[in-house]
């Protein structure tokens, strides 16, 4: 089985050698998986298919809990729903849990208890190969091998592509300009980890790739960094492109995503505080009404 999108297992092993291949994803797909240790890949994968690969399955969170092994429980009993389509935006404050969740949708690390299920069944019946076909991860630090940039911006992407559709997602993510002025343009090597890259251009690589891929889910873990105006438009209206066919789960910290999102998960201490739309939680959560206050007073929209 091949690990079709392996960005997410950056985190877990800095991967040392390069990949020197033709065809880039696959190939790269295979080797790290050969290079990654049995259990360190995330367990209990099944075989079940989606019947709709086009479509985003429904998310059920049930009872989730998480602890790193501490005295703190970094997920505490989290339930909700997310429908096919909608857009979801988690925030609460630092260590709230929003990481933990987000890894633990994208299939990298397993609830302590409680499940996940997509479409009714639990992730954990589903081959591995079946939901990372199905979702794009697009984290602050987001997996970038030792290769070209072109062989970064394909990986995860199991058909051809030509040099043009690799321009045009480069392009959508903004990220083309910075590219294209360098000497080598796309055949520029990078290092491992992305070295030679900085964060929002690593984060931008794992956005063309998502353009390319045209996953079902988008995981995307927002900026917290002050970004210039330009590039907050720009990852803005890549969102927005997105989220047209997809089921998007934004750890959230700008204002304009929160308000925007259909439904907002409000997380505190590892548990879910209120949740519903910006104008309900405006009405009902004490909580959430501070959060604002205290965005719009500090961080321009
Ligand atoms: P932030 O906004 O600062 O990124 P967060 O809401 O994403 O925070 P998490 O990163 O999910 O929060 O962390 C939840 C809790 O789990 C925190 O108490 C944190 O200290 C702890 N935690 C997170 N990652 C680890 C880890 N690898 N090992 C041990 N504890 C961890």
């Amino acid at each position: 089985v091949l690990i079709l999108v392996p960005e997410f297992f950056a985190s877990l092993k800095e991967l040392g050698s390069a990949f020197h291949t033709g065809r880039g994803s696959v190939a790269a797909a295979k080797r790290v998986q050969e290079e990654l240790e049995e259990d360190e890949l995330p367990v209990g994968w099944g075989k079940e298919t989606f019947k709709n690969p086009s479509m985003p399955p429904t998310i059920e969170l049930q009872n989730l809990s998480f602890s790193y092994g501490g005295e703190r429980t970094a997920l505490d009993n989290v339930s909700t729903v997310i429908p096919p389509m909608s857009h979801v935006a988690i925030i609460g404050p630092s260590g709230a849990g929003k990481s933990t969740l987000l890894n633990i949708l994208s299939g990298l690390i397993r609830p302590e208890s409680g499940n996940v299920l997509l479409d009714h069944k639990s992730m954990a019946t589903y081959s591995e190969e079946a939901w990372f076909t199905q979702i794009s991860y697009i984290s602050q630090n987001p997996y970038i091998f030792s290769g070209t940039i072109k062989d970064n911006i394909i990986l995860g992407v199991s058909e051809n592509v030509s040099d043009l559709e690799v321009r045009m997602a480069a392009e959508k993510a903004g990220i083309s300009h910075m590219i294209e002025r360098l000497e080598k343009g796309y055949d520029t090597a990078v290092g491992e980890g992305g070295r030679g890259l900085s964060g929002g251009e690593k984060q931008r690589v794992a956005l063309a790739r998502a353009f390319l891929k045209k996953p079902t889910i988008i995981l995307f873990d927002e900026p917290t960094v002050g970004l210039d105006l330009k590039t907050e438009q720009i990852l803005q209206q890549s969102m927005k492109e997105l989220g047209q066919k997809a089921t998007v789960i934004t750890v959230a910290h700008r204002l304009h995503t929160i308000k925007e999102a259909d439904s907002i998960l409000l997380l505190s201490h590892g548990q879910v505080k209120a949740s519903g739309t910006h104008e309900q939680l405006l009405r009902e959560s004490v909580d959430y009404q501070n959060m604002v206050m205290t965005q719009q007073g500090g961080r321009a929209e």
